[in-house]
């Protein structure tokens, strides 16, 4: 589970808590007979899964800004998943339970218990909502192999039907509605947003200028139509291409993150081709329409902290050091030194490489070393003393595929560097 660090966190342990602190005096104390032990746990399981379901819901309401107090978007997601799993695990313990509690009775009352005849529409709606959730998640859980994503996507309606279901179920049975429909509508209201009105609210953007940077990697310049949006170093946002002749992914969105300065009015986005509609934006054609929704993430938090700061940037990885490093370039407040290690395959690789020089000659406490894996294989603590001894008192920044990151997290934790002060950001949300 991820550790309560946030200030969102403690509201989610809070609503977690409180359907079952609730209905605990109803509930009573659980029996110190195993029939009624099993009972007590059966329901206050089944009240903790339909919590967690509804939570899981709630917290995948994309407004921007709503993900900043659990630590951003990506970390938000995290707990978007843990506590659907979490949920899942409580929904079967539920259903165990109040079958095994009943057996000392009687086989066929435990039977009669999980399967009543149909008129006990209640529990049948409960079985219904634990169909809906198995079928969305066997794919969830690879069960058919790795999911198509934006399948994957679209069977999320499933789920959301899974706790209409549920809630059906629990506002037959249970005591407390009042908390149930307040549970609902925030759970249920979070996917009606994201589906209904959070599309309508996207940014329109126009495609000024497409810049090849390597093979398989082009950097889209982004003019606004009116406003635009917003945005902080290391910020990302979902991009809706329009472009009616893009041979994939049009329509559909995918995270991307800014690689522009905050104080730039165009978004600079790096984009590699890494799947279908990736490969499709490699040659999308100039003055074509995008829709930008965000920003979103949380990677250096509202400022930049106020000491000596290492940025360790590998693959695409490195575009949230770009839109840092051009910030500099642009004038912005930079309260101690950072130093970047773009970490590349070969120095083909290294496709942002020009930019980096051209910033670190122009701004002082700016240094910038390159480490190629070609030549030297996978960093090493020896690697990075030479080129900055102090590294380990710095405040660290990783950014890349999740390989990369375990590796730099176990060096850095060999270093004696505590978790507290290395954040990371991994370009993967499955
Ligand atoms: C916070 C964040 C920032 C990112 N920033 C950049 C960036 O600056 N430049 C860049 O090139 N790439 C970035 N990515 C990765 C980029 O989102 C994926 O490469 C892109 O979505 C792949 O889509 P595809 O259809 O080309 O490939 P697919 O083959 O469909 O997907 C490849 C993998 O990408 C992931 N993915 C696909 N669609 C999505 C989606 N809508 N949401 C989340 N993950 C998805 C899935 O894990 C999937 O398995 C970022 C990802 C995240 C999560």
């Amino acid at each position: 589970m991820p550790l309560p660090r946030h200030r969102g966190d403690l509201l989610l342990v809070a609503l977690v808590m409180l359907p079952l602190a609730v209905a605990l005096p109803r509930l009573g104390l659980p029996g110190s007979v195993a029939e009624a032990w099993l009972n007590w746990l059966g329901r206050a399981s089944g009240i903790l899964g339909l919590t967690l379901m509804l939570l899981a819901a709630g917290v995948s309401l994309r407004v921007p800004g709503f993900d900043r107090p659990f630590g951003g978007l990506t970390r938000l997601w995290r707990l978007h998943h843990w506590l659907g799993f979490t949920a899942f695990i409580m929904v079967m313990v539920h259903v165990l339970a109040l079958g095994l509690a009943a057996v000392p009775v009687s086989l066929a009352v435990a039977v009669a218990t999980l399967f009543p005849p149909l008129s006990q529409g209640a529990i049948w709606f409960g079985w219904l909502a634990w169909v809906a959730l198995v079928v969305f998640l066997a794919p969830t859980f690879g069960f058919f192999g790795k999911p198509h994503y934006q399948r994957w996507k679209h069977l999320h309606l499933v789920s959301a039907m899974a706790l209409l279901l549920g809630l059906c179920h629990a506002l037959l049975l249970a005591g407390e509605a009042w908390l149930w429909w307040l549970l609902g509508i925030a759970g249920l209201g979070a996917i009606a947003w994201r589906k209904g009105v959070a599309p309508h609210r996207r940014h329109p953007y126009r495609i000024e200028d497409v810049v090849p940077l390597a093979r398989g990697v082009v950097e889209l310049v982004l003019r606004p139509e009116g406003d635009g949006i917003r945005h902080e170093v290391g910020q990302f946002v979902y991009l809706t291409p329009l472009d009616e002749r893009l041979a994939a992914g049009r329509g559909e969105e995918h995270p991307y993150t800014i690689a522009s300065a905050p104080s730039d009015t165009r978004l600079r986005i790096g984009i590699k081709d890494l799947g279908d509609a990736s490969h499709a934006l490699q040659t999308v054609t100039t003055e074509t329409r995008v829709l930008i929704e965000g920003p979103y993430g949380e990677f250096f938090g509202r400022r930049f902290p106020a000491r000596d700061m290492l940025w360790l940037g590998g693959g695409i990885g490195i575009t949230p050091f770009v839109g840092g490093a051009r910030g500099f370039a642009a004038g912005a407040d930079l309260k101690g030194h950072v130093h970047l290690f773009y970490l590349a395959n070969s120095p083909d690789r290294a496709y942002y490489h020009d930019d980096f020089c051209k910033i670190a000659e122009r701004v002082e406490e700016f240094a910038y070393t390159q480490h190629y894996y070609r030549d030297h294989g996978p960093l090493t603590e020896a690697f990075l003393r030479e080129h900055c001894p102090d590294f380990v008192a710095r405040e660290i920044y990783l950014c890349g595929p999740p390989g990369m990151i375990a590796h730099l997290q176990r060096l850095l934790a060999g270093q004696g560097v505590p978790a507290s002060r290395i954040h990371s950001e991994v370009f993967d949300f499955l």
